[in-house]
């Protein structure tokens, strides 16, 4: 029977960078157990590290956008296009996703020079390509929206963005840049950490499923899985969308966190066609680092299906012609379903559970988990060895959910912002 200082419940960016934080001291006695249930978000991901662009609503949150325009382009007037709002995150989560965000380059450097593995992280930029007033007011008001961070946004005339992209569509008017919004591959990201944090001595249980916890009075002691018992002095939850399971093993208490499906498309492997990752009101579109085009993606509610749907697919390949016409000549060579892990405020939970000893939650990433992973590692670290914190977690916590008689006061199946079933 093994005995470990801390068990890893999950395997993927989230599992897989708390895994590498924790073990860089060498001092701890780590296990990592994961089992790839069919969804698992890391694989499914775009790799776009774009703080600035899913803090502001572009990204998944152009939903809003493209169904108010939508609205409006069916009868209403430019006027009331300066009611569109775009879907700011909270300033806490503005900050957090900065922060890790920042934390790329370093990472990059260190993962490759310590551990041999790369991340493919790639400075690209994020341009919201404009097609027309609606865009452009829309863009105005994200911009307006942050005041504070107007040295990372860049505004490109048509001539600008044609001779930077000249894969665009000649119908675009323009763009306006983030130029702190990266890319890396999704999973390269995945396996570095898992294989940096290996090489530190963690012991991984691959292909192994986590089956029961095991708790006295109100400590967790161990974690069951398909391969045998773990005991422990303390788990973390980074169960993707399977989250509330373990907690319900672990504490006993339900968890805000459910799957939303995420579909996407990917182009066998083309030249160099996009110089930077691009977003439109239609979907994203980047080139990865093996000359594949991603299109991505829907957000839809449909609980564990993974299911694709040629309907939602076919919507997304249109948005992506519309921005680089030579894409109608691409061959598709994969599409796929991922279950991002949905809370209900669209920000992660992290940290402690009230009453509950040797136990931290590192789920509920949503949309973001790629780009968020490197503070959650760096934070998880911290709270594990009972550090204060480099940010402020209460925004985070657990307990947010919780009124003073320690019930939910949130409705658990209310949703995030993004409407669902449709492309964004
Ligand atoms: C289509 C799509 C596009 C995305 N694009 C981006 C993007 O561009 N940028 C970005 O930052 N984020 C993006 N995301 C979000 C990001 O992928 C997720 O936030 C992130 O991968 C969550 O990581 P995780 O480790 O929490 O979950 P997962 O990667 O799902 O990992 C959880 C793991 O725990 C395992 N597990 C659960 N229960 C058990 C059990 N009982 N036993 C054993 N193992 C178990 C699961 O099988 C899984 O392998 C995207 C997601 C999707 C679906």
């Amino acid at each position: 029977m093994s005995q470990y200082d801390v068990v890893i419940c999950g395997g993927g960016v989230i599992g897989g960078s708390v895994a590498y934080a924790l073990s860089r001291n060498q001092d701890l006695k780590i296990a990592l157990v994961d089992y790839k249930n069919p969804g698992n978000a890391s694989r499914a991901s775009a790799g776009g590290l774009w703080a600035m662009g899913e803090s502001t609503g572009l990204g998944c949150g152009v939903i809003l956008f493209k169904t108010l325009s939508k609205q409006l382009q069916e009868g209403a007037d430019v006027s009331q296009a300066e009611g569109m709002k775009p879907h700011i995150m909270p300033k806490p989560f503005f900050d957090l996703a900065m922060m890790s965000n920042a934390m790329y380059p370093a990472l990059n450097q260190e993962l490759l020079e310590k551990h041999g593995v790369d991340m493919r992280f790639e400075k690209t930029g994020l341009k919201f390509v404009l097609f027309d007033q609606y865009d452009r007011i829309y863009a105005e008001h994200i911009a307006a929206a942050v005041p504070d961070r107007q040295q990372h946004i860049r505004w490109l005339d048509r001539d600008t963005l044609l001779s930077e992209e000249p894969n665009i569509s000649r119908e675009a008017i323009g763009a306006m840049e983030f130029d702190t919004d990266h890319q890396i591959n999704p999973y390269r990201l995945n396996d570095a950490y898992v294989e940096a944090a290996r090489q530190n001595g963690v012991d991984l249980y691959l292909n192994t499923k986590i089956t029961g916890i095991e708790r006295q009075g109100n400590r967790v002691t161990a974690v069951q899985t398909s391969r045998g018992k773990l005991n422990c002095g303390m788990i973390i939850n980074a169960g993707g969308a399977w989250a509330e399971q373990i907690s319900l093993w672990a504490t006993g208490m339900q968890m805000p966190v459910f799957p939303v499906k995420g579909q996407v498309l990917v182009s066998e492997k083309l030249p160099k066609i996009l110089n930077g990752c691009i977003t439109t009101s239609d979907c994203y579109i980047a080139q990865k680092d093996n000359g594949e085009i991603l299109i991505g993606s829907t957000t839809e509610e449909r609980g564990y299906d993974t299911s694709t749907d040629l309907t939602l697919l076919k919507q997304l390949a249109q948005g992506a012609t519309k921005s680089i016409p030579q894409l109608r000549d691409m061959n598709i060579k994969r599409c796929w379903a991922g279950l991002r892990p949905g809370s209900p405020d669209e920000l992660p939970i992290l940290g402690p559970m009230p009453g509950v000893e040797g136990y931290m939650n590192a789920c509920g990433h949503f949309r973001t988990g790629m780009l968020t992973s490197a503070i959650t590692g760096k934070l998880l670290n911290e709270l594990v060895r009972g550090e204060s914190t480099s940010v402020d977690i209460s925004p985070f916590l657990y307990d947010r959910f919780l009124n003073e008689r320690g019930k939910w006061w949130v409705n658990i199946t209310s949703k995030p912002a993004c409407n669902l079933g449709e492309v964004c």
